[in-house]
């Protein structure tokens, strides 16, 4: 027995295989003020898989106080992404009869952008970040600042009512002690209630090479056969799934308590499948995503090399944690890349991490005057091409890293 391994957060199994070593990198979601740069902390950001029950974690080289304390992401900035939790409510309330009666919890509610959909509803939100939880307070929506597990479960219980529907959006990967936080669900979930988890899917990120997605504040990469795990050892079930295209390819679970009375879609045993058919049951899954970094960053850096050699400024789009882990990876920084535009106001003025590039409004483009524009958040990159398509009029070209290098 090695003692110097961590041990599986979810079976305790001490962890013998790496998943992904990606150094010494900075926090992803952390920009940066100019007077912070040279204070700028790294930590090690390594993935392993456990051989037993194949949940992917990261080793815990932060304090959760470090990671969460304070952070600028408001999630109602992103239209996409309100579109999506309105249609999410749509669907949801018409398949499981939402109605006057029901109590509808959201796990990490951020400034109440999804909850505020449901009206004639009682809701409450639960969020940590005392910033964003009185955001939504101040629009009218309840909302209890607190980390989610057991604790605050039973604390909601004893005010008198249990959740008839319960809402987890990309919590389930960022909680650290993720049986005290499913815990929690079977606690609060009235009999026959549901709760739904979104969450990037383990298998796309292999598939696709997305070593991007890996950062300190995301501590768990999931697929559904170790989900399923998780959820049973609560005394829940998943009773259906559905794969949707947010995040690069995420996955919504639907659970209930294991004797609630609904049926199990054919939809789960199809994924099952699926899951097994690329070995993700098997530690062999998992081996060779090492490699496949090492081909992505060598790619990467080829086209960099000859855009430089041939004169070309090149610049990036989108100053979130994806692309602050790629750059840090890739040991790209300011000034081979001179600048990265974002449409954010809280984040324009700052400096990436690690690679120190400053953020600038979009509209700066037009003056300056890229070559090349290396979109980062590859996921939304029809979007980003669509509001950009100008750049074309001086001769700029869009460059994509992942899953393979693609100039458009
Ligand atoms: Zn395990």
């Amino acid at each position: 027995m090695n003692q110097n391994l961590p041990s599986c957060c979810f079976c305790g199994t001490q962890l013998r295989h790496v998943f992904a070593d990606l150094g010494m990198t900075p926090l992803a979601n952390r920009n940066l003020q100019r007077d912070e740069i040279p204070h700028e902390r790294k930590y090690p950001l390594v993935a392993r898989v456990c051989n037993t029950c194949f949940l992917v974690q990261v080793d815990h080289s932060v304090s959760p106080e470090a990671l969460f304390s304070d952070y600028d992401y408001f999630s109602s900035f992103s239209e996409s992404w309100i579109a999506h939790a309105r249609r999410y409510c749509d669907l949801i309330s018409e398949r499981f009869a939402i109605g006057p009666q029901s109590l509808i919890v959201e796990i990490a509610s951020n400034d109440g952008y999804l909850l505020q959909n449901f009206k004639a509803v009682d809701v409450l939100g639960v969020e940590p970040a005392a910033n964003v939880a009185k955001a939504a307070i101040a629009k009218g929506i309840p909302t209890d600042i607190a980390f989610f597990g057991v604790d605050t479960a039973r604390r909601i219980v004893a005010r008198g009512r249990h959740a008839d529907l319960i809402v987890a959006n990309n919590v389930l990967a960022h909680a650290p002690d993720i049986r005290d936080f499913v815990g929690g669900f079977s606690v609060l979930l009235a009999p026959e209630g549901v709760a739904t988890f979104e969450f990037p899917h383990l298998l796309r990120l292999i598939e696709d090479g997305q070593f991007d997605t890996i950062y300190h504040e995301h501590f768990f990469y999931l697929s559904l056969l170790t989900v399923e795990k998780v959820m049973n050892s609560a005394g829940l079930r998943v009773f259906d799934v559905e794969q949707l295209p947010t995040h690069g390819g995420s996955l919504r679970v639907f659970t209930c308590h294991s004797t609630a009375r609904h049926a199990t879609t054919s939809r789960v045993e199809d994924l099952r499948t699926s899951e097994r058919r690329h070995a993700l049951d098997k530690i062999d899954g998992y081996k060779g995503f090492v490699a496949r970094i090492n081909d992505i960053r060598a790619q990467f850096l080829n086209y960099l090399a000859s855009a430089e050699a041939s004169g070309r400024k090149v610049a990036a789009y989108g100053a979130a944690a994806k692309g602050n882990t790629f750059l840090s990876v890739c040991g790209v920084a300011y000034p081979r890349i001179d600048a990265v535009y974002d449409r954010s106001p809280a984040k324009q003025g700052k400096f990436t991490p690690g690679s120190h590039i400053p953020i600038l409004a979009p509209d700066q483009i037009k003056k300056l005057r890229p070559d090349d524009v290396i979109i980062l958040p590859w996921n939304i990159s029809d979007e980003i091409v669509r509001s950009m398509s100008f750049i074309r009029e001086w001769g700029g070209r869009f460059v994509i890293a992942i899953p393979n290098l693609k100039i458009l």
